[in-house]
């Protein structure tokens, strides 16, 4: 691989590992500065036929990033924001930048870009576009996906294209940004983003904890929530594993009870109806200050390290069913539980029916089967293997039974024949995802 170094770019040969150890042996890293030298690494890589991984921050939890000999092209320089246009409310910007630091600098100015995934402090908006990343805000502000304008997108021939505009209303063609935001990396390296950005809320928002007796009484308040018209900001909820965790691994001191712990963050004018509905369900009400709120955020955050830190590996689920599901699905979760004699600590984005069950590994084989059965759990309740994490390797089987079941054969070839048009020699991220979903139900139909 000396070439790539004689062509004056950044090389290393450094092992690395993401969040969930899934093992990345690449023959080279490559640490491009701009659109160019991603261009030429690309064009490399083409002719060549040689693997090609984008790398953001690593925090992929679905083996998104993982790779044996392929050139790796890790975007931390190209870290810089490039316009903020408070006129047509959005920001111009290079992958690499920290998402947390996007928001500082968007709050100076009284703007905020809302999808916060828990890693913020961590991971890069490129990875966040390329994986479709939620977050706490989700139930109300939705997903990356939901706030892409435009993409400067370098193909895996090396052509450059740009897709969108920096504006809300553009029907001109199919939906391409729709298309490479949440493509983990498959169809191209994204080197520049257009977001939609908004003035940060004026109206007063109240955050509230309440100590829920379960995840079944949660599940209650926000199907009643929703009943009722009410759109939280915030609906999170972690179980009493978690608390644990949270208070053994970072001093978190937070009330150890049975039950778990629903943090919400509502409008004033709601707050009277869902304290009768906490009630209800046998939740008590403390309303926070800023600072304890800020403080349970964090820890909100960093819920999966804790847990991580517990347990030499393990398993994030990503499960998403129809809030009217919610019930059932926490029913079927617990019986599985049973069957398989362990605890899944959950961390959910509850409020729109998203579940990470959380399998602690001991037995590799058992729990790769138990991870199936969770997330068979979301495709027979009509819901998704994945809200926000991706499919990487991880979930390729799941999304190719949940695409097969929900849409239909067709639809699993519709998208690999865009992955073929895009990417000719097979050459950006293989072997994962759409590709490899697509293989397995091949296969399966022809065994
Ligand atoms: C503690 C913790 C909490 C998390 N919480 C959440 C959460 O609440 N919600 C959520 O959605 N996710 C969550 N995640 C998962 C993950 O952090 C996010 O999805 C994150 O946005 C990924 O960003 P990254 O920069 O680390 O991307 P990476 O992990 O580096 O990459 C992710 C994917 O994007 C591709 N990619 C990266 N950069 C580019 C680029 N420039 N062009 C093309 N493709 C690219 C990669 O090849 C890969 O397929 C969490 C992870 C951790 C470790």
């Amino acid at each position: 691989m000396q070439s790539l170094k004689d062509m004056g770019l950044e090389t290393s040969t450094e092992t690395r590992e993401d969040f969930v150890n899934f093992k990345i042996n690449p023959s080279v890293v490559v640490y491009p500065r701009n659109e160019k030298e991603v261009v030429k690494v690309v064009r490399y890589a083409y002719e060549n036929r040689i693997p090609i991984v984008p790398w953001g921050a690593g925090t992929s939890l679905t083996g998104a990033v993982s790779c044996e000999g392929c050139i790796l092209l890790d975007m931390k320089h190209m870290s810089n924001i490039l316009e903020i246009n408070d006129v047509d409310w959005y920001v111009r910007t290079q992958p690499g930048v920290n998402l947390e630091f996007l928001n500082k600098k968007l709050m100076e100015k009284g703007f905020f870009l809302p999808p916060d995934p828990a890693s913020f402090f961590l991971c890069s908006v490129g990875g966040a576009v390329a994986n479709s990343s939620g977050g706490m805000r989700g139930v109300k502000y939705g997903t990356f996906r939901d706030w892409v304008l435009s993409l400067r997108v370098v193909l895996p021939t090396g052509e450059v294209v740009q897709v969108g505009e920096p504006f809300r209303k553009n029907r001109a063609g199919y939906d391409l940004v729709h298309l490479f935001t949440g493509s983990e990396g498959t169809l191209g390296v994204i080197t520049e983003i257009w977001f939609r950005i908004i003035p940060l809320p004026k109206e007063k928002m109240i955050p509230i904890v309440s100590f829920m007796p379960d995840l079944d009484s949660t599940a209650g308040v926000i199907q009643e929530m929703r009943k009722s018209g009410i759109l939280p900001e915030i609906a999170e909820y972690i179980d009493s594993e978690v608390i644990m965790a949270l208070n053994t691994q970072l001093n978190a001191e937070l009330r150890e009870s049975k039950g778990g712990l629903l943090m919400l963050r509502v409008e004033e004018h709601d707050l009277e109806k869902i304290k009768e509905i906490l009630g209800k369900w046998h939740g008590d009400v403390s309303i926070l200050n800023d600072e304890e709120w800020e403080r349970l955020y964090s820890l909100r955050a960093q819920s999966a390290i804790a847990l991580k830190a517990m347990a030499k590996e393990m398993y994030v689920e990503d499960i998403v069913v129809p809030v009217s599901r919610l019930m059932e699905a926490v029913k079927r979760l617990k019986e599985l539980e049973r069957k398989y004699q362990v605890k899944m600590p959950v961390i959910a984005h509850i409020g729109d029916g998203n579940l990470h069950p959380n399998i602690l590994l001991k037995d590799k084989e058992i729990a790769d089967e138990l991870f199936h059965e969770v997330g068979m759990i979301a495709v027979e309740l009509g819901g998704s293997v994945s809200g926000e994490h991706g499919i990487g390797v991880q979930k390729a089987k799941l999304m190719g039974i949940q695409v097969k079941r929900h849409g239909g054969m067709k639809v699993l070839e519709i998208m690999k024949g865009i992955k073929d048009l895009v990417d000719p020699r097979g050459i950006m991220n293989p072997g994962k995802y759409v590709e490899l979903a697509y293989n397995i139900m091949k296969q399966e139909r022809n065994e």
